[in-house]
């Protein structure tokens, strides 16, 4: 179905991963939406969480709190964007442990820890499906 996202939200996204990561480690951010409308992403969440330079791991507790937060202010994660070190893919970790397994969930991988301009044809962006596949159909992303 794609996702609608603001050029203001995708730089506050790519400036947040290269803070965080240095350009040396890994970084992975929330989008949300309302839940009367989850093909517009209104919110970047940035998890506590801790990572490597070819992987992450998000803080459970700070997980659990979201949850609680988004079941009384109406706003759902949709999609997870994370950096890889290189060129952006879906690694086998990817395919298996998406933050959420709804389908619809959006994945966002973006190469070279998010140090580049923004390029969205250089980004992985795929779909999880009704059976469990991942799909990355574009455009995904409209930029808005
Ligand atoms: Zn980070």
């Amino acid at each position: 179905m794609g996702l609608q996202v603001g050029e203001r939200l995708l730089e506050q996204s790519l400036s947040t991963m290269r803070r965080c990561g240095g350009g040396r480690r890994e970084c992975v951010l929330f989008w949300a939406a309302r839940a009367s409308d989850t093909s517009r992403v209104i919110l970047v969440e940035h998890p506590a969480h801790t990572a490597t330079r070819d992987g992450y791991s998000v803080d459970g507790n700070w997980l659990t709190q979201l949850w609680e937060r988004m079941a009384t202010d109406d706003t759902r994660v949709v999609a997870q964007v994370h950096t890889h070190p290189g060129v952006a893919f879906h690694s086998r970790t990817d395919d298996a442990f998406p933050a959420l397994s709804t389908p619809g969930f959006v994945s966002v991988v973006i190469p070279r820890y998010a140090t580049e301009d923004l390029d969205l044809g250089s980004w992985f962006v795929a779909e999880l499906q009704e059976d469990g596949n991942w799909q990355s159909q574009p455009p995904l992303i409209v930029i808005t």
